[in-house]
Parts: structure tokens; sequence; C-alpha cells
């Protein structure tokens, strides 16, 4: 006869006392730390931000519940364990209480509002804009219209903020938040952008695959809430929307969509810079070429985007580029409404 295996004991620091079952072979602080892994899901962009291979989310999950899997409550919660159906209420209680302040947000929408913020978003990022080309202006011409762009965006940003109190509890068409999109938003980032690119580029593309590889995880604060880019990527004219679709056939929007590659494409919170600068006129900053955006960029988005530079500027006739302007306004607006 054998001695019964020493029983193994761990207190979780929520103060439930646990046991290892017959068989188990990891140690307490092994089933510790496979237990903060489960309960840490704030922390889990932070942990999963280089598992960029096929299948290594899975292989770690599975690592982490077959630790779990070993061990079980050392003695009954007090109370006793909720039954399916009391867990099952309590779910939907939940629910239903964040359906019902979803419901009360989306009854308050206000249009006007939603397009001031967007319209704040963009002047923001149109500033940043104008900050990185005078960081090193291409030439006196170019850094004085700059100051005025510069300038101006400001002060629309500044009317556009009085207006809009606080952006983040400007709620849209369903009743979600600006905070709840930008989780949502560094989640598809991560998993949609990033791990693929990466798996893409693992063989073959070594430069690229490094630089977004060293991209450090950027914080849910730190995302746009309308598209799936970190918001500071738009004061360089670059979007993130991963699932853009496509507009409606013979809409005013498709047709603005062939004539302007890239537009429909582009964040509405991003600089609407490159738009202006296709159209030309006074609106474009003299001397700026695609060389110039280039080298503007930060490494990893030169890295990441730079082989695709935007089309060089055309120079379409003033009277068209005026009314463009018009039609553009309006389809932005009707894809808000949307
Ligand atoms: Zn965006």
């Amino acid at each position: 006869m054998t001695a019964p295996a020493t029983e193994l004991f761990a207190t979780a620091p929520n103060g439930v006392a646990w046991k290892r079952g017959p068989g188990g072979t990891s140690s307490a602080p092994e089933f510790l730390a496979a237990l903060a892994t489960l309960t840490d899901s704030g922390g889990r962009i932070a942990r999963e931000w280089n598992w960029w291979q096929d299948g290594r989310r899975q292989e770690e999950e599975g690592r982490v519940m077959a630790v779990i899997g070993q061990w079980d409550h050392a003695t009954p919660p007090p109370g006793g364990y909720m039954t399916a159906q009391q867990l099952e209420a309590r779910l939907d209680a939940g629910h239903a209480e964040r359906e019902s302040q979803r419901q009360a947000r989306a009854a308050g929408y206000d249009k006007n509002l939603a397009m001031a913020r967007l319209r704040l978003l963009s002047a923001q990022a149109t500033t940043g804009f104008m900050r990185h080309v005078l960081a090193k202006p291409a030439s006196a011409a170019q850094q004085a219209k700059a100051q005025e762009f510069l300038a101006a965006s400001e002060q629309e940003a500044a009317a556009l903020a009085a207006q809009t109190g606080g952006p983040d509890a400007v709620t849209d068409e369903r009743g979600g938040l600006p905070p709840a999109r930008r989780e949502r938003h560094l989640d598809e980032h991560m998993t949609f952008f990033r791990h693929r690119l990466l798996r893409e580029w693992s063989s073959g593309q070594q430069h690229r695959f490094r630089q977004l590889l060293a991209m450090p995880a950027p914080q849910p604060v730190d995302m746009c809430s309308e598209c799936q880019a970190p918001a500071d990527w738009h004061t360089y004219a670059l979007s993130l929307r991963l699932w853009p679709g496509t507009p409606e056939p013979g809409s005013t929007a498709a047709k603005i969509a062939a004539l302007m590659p890239g537009w429909w494409d582009r964040c509405p919170a991003c600089t609407g810079y490159q738009i202006r600068h296709q159209w030309g006129g006074t609106g474009a900053l003299p001397d700026f070429d695609a060389d110039q955006w280039r080298a503007m960029l930060k490494p990893v988005l030169r890295a990441v985007f730079a082989p695709a530079p935007p089309a060089p500027p055309k120079q379409p006739d003033r009277r068209a580029a005026l009314e463009m302007r018009l039609r553009a306004a309006e389809a932005e607006a009707g894809r808000l409404r949307r």
C-alpha cells in the first residue's frame, strides 16, 4: 500500500480556498498564476499582443485550463453553489440592465452633436498633421501655409470642443459610447490587423515584420473610436477601417469613391488633409508630396504603410472641385445617418 499523496491547498486573493485533485501535478503558485490569467480580462491585450502565430492563443489557453482543471474548491462557498437557473437569471438581469441603459442613451441620440464630435476628432488630427509638417517644412511657402492651417484647425477644434462638452459621453444612434468602441477596436486591431500581418510577413518581409513586432500595445484610450487605428495614426493621414464595406452602387458616395481613391476608406475621425491635397488649390500645402509624407511617418508606420504612398495630387478644375466638396460633405452626412 502506498501512502496517500500529500494534499495541496492554495488560497486565491479573494479568500477562496482551493485543493488540488488526485493526479494533479501543478504547484500552488502555478495554479494561482493560471487563476490570475483566467480572471484578468483587463490584461488580455498586453498578454496576447505578440501571440501572432497560428494556434498560439489556443495553445496558451489550453495550458491555463489544464492547470485549472487539476484543482477544485477546498470547501463549497458560503451559501453553496448557484444552480444553473440561478446563474442564468443573474446573467440575464445584468444583460437587461445594460440593454435598458443603452436604449435610454439611444433615445437621447443627437445627430448634430455626434457629427460635431467627429469634426472635432478630425480637426484634432489635422492639428497633429500640420505639426508633423512644421517639424520639417519643405519651403518657406509651405511653412507659412501649414501655420495658417494649424491655427485654423486649432480654432475649429476649440469651438467644437466647447460645443460637444465631454466627447466621450456623446452617444451613437444605437446608444453606444466611444470608450466601449475603443476597447473593441483595440481587440480587432490586434487580432485582425497585427496578428494577421505578422503571420503574413514572418516569412520574407523581415524588416516590416520586425518593425510591427516592436510596436508596443496601445492602451484602449489611445485608440480611435471610429476605426481600428490608434488615434495618433490619423495625424499622419492613415486610417484603418478593417470592414469598410462598399458604397451603395450608383450612390453619390460610390461616384466620389471612384473619383477619389482612399476617400471611402478614410475614417471620419482622420485628418481630411489628403482629400484637400487631392483637390489642390488653396486647400493644399505648396511643395507637399508623397516623399515628404513618407519622411514624416514614424518608422513603424513607414514600414507598414509606406510601400503604398497616396496617389500624386491631381489638379481638378475649380468648379468641379467645389461641387465635389459639397457632395462629399453630403455623403459623409449620409454615412453618419445610416
Ligand atoms: Zn479612426
